[in-house]
């Protein structure tokens, strides 16, 4: 194995041995309080060194998402849930720095519209799911058909459901569509990956408060938020039956300790790059046909120098670094 490709392989690997303590185990059955800490960290980062560890993982994303836009094959799709103050926004602005914005978009979702509400209840994800090529974020997602529409049934009412699809047991089929969903999805080339950010009540009360503290921060929260903390153990559950029931082997989710956000931020980069090392998506090779054409363009490019330019002004300019680069590319 050349020295680039162990390398890569040992990066691979300590990604992946990093996140497995997050990875909800598919077929178990979770309680979020008791299996997951908000406050869990990692021996092998500190705060000091979160900055340099997240830099790396973004330049990582980059590269990632570069090879996969131009091998235009998979798509990747990014859902990230949490409860007010979970960090979601900061995360998406944090982990995706520096990629490239044609490449990635982001969709929020909100209290769904009038137009939404008159389509099936996945009608309006579909519509921003990832294109080949393409990295797709949902703040928020589908998932809050079975949080937020769950914990006030008042948005199932909204829905305008005919009376046999509102029947008992309407969350394990939405489970089991949901599941059914994904796997479609990833069968046909997009990966999916699910983060849920894992806030504690206390670090919750200490970010409201900050939201009221500061004047430049007082948007971001609203009574809702205030509401809907009241419903906390509501939403733990919520949150538990949604990890145990829709962690799949095709689309497990990932439970991000979220109480530092320094660490929250690394382990979703980290959760992130994994999910596209292992698509390991390639710059599409050139054929032989191809770099022949190529060769008989770059001939007549050649040709049209003008008298006393350099006939290819690149390769006069770095010939010796672009050589290496190639060979090191294995090209
Ligand atoms: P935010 O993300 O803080 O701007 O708020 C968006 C609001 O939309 C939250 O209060 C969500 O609970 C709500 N929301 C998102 N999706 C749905 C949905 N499918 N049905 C009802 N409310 C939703
Ligand atoms: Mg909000």
């Amino acid at each position: 194995m050349a020295k680039d490709d162990r390398m890569a392989t040992l990066r691979a690997a300590r990604v992946a041995e990093a996140i497995r303590p997050l990875r909800v185990k598919p077929g178990s059955k979770i309680q979020l309080g008791r299996d997951f800490d908000p406050r869990y960290k990692a021996d092998f980062v500190n705060k000091k060194d979160a900055a340099q560890i997240l830099s790396t993982g973004v330049e990582m994303l980059t590269d990632y998402q570069s090879r996969l836009a131009a091998q235009d094959t998979y798509g990747l799709l990014v859902c990230l849930q949490a409860l007010d103050a979970g960090g979601k926004d900061g995360t998406i602005r944090h982990v995706m720095s520096g990629v490239n914005p044609q490449g990635v978009r982001v969709s929020s979702f909100k209290v769904p519209s009038a137009e939404e509400l008159d389509h099936d209840y996945l009608w309006r994800y579909a519509k921003r799911l990832p294109g080949r090529g393409e990295i797709a974020i949902f703040n928020r997602s589908y998932y809050e058909e079975v949080l937020v529409v769950r914990v006030h049934p008042e948005n199932l009412e909204r829905q305008r459901l005919p009376d046999e699809a509102k029947r008992k047991g309407i969350w394990n089929r939405r489970y089991r569509e949901i599941n059914d969903w994904e796997r479609y999805l990833v069968d046909n080339g997009f990966r999916i990956v699910k983060l849920l950010l894992n806030l504690s009540k206390e670090e919750q009360r200490k970010r409201f408060l900050k939201r009221i503290d500061l004047p430049d921060h007082n948007w971001k929260f609203s009574a809702s938020d205030a509401k809907e903390r009241a419903r906390w153990d509501d939403y733990q559950e919520a949150f538990s039956d949604m990890l145990s029931a829709t962690s799949t082997d095709w689309a497990p989710w990932y439970v991000i300790p979220a109480d530092r956000k320094w660490f929250a931020r690394v382990c979703a980069a980290a959760v992130i790059v994994e999910a596209l090392i292992d698509i390991d998506p390639q710059y599409p090779r050139v054929s032989r046909e191809d770099r022949e054409a190529l060769e008989a363009e770059r001939l007549a490019l050649e040709a049209e120098a003008p008298k006393g330019a350099p006939v290819d002004p690149f390769l006069a300019s770095g010939a010796a670094a672009f050589k290496r680069d190639r060979r090191k590319e294995g090209r």
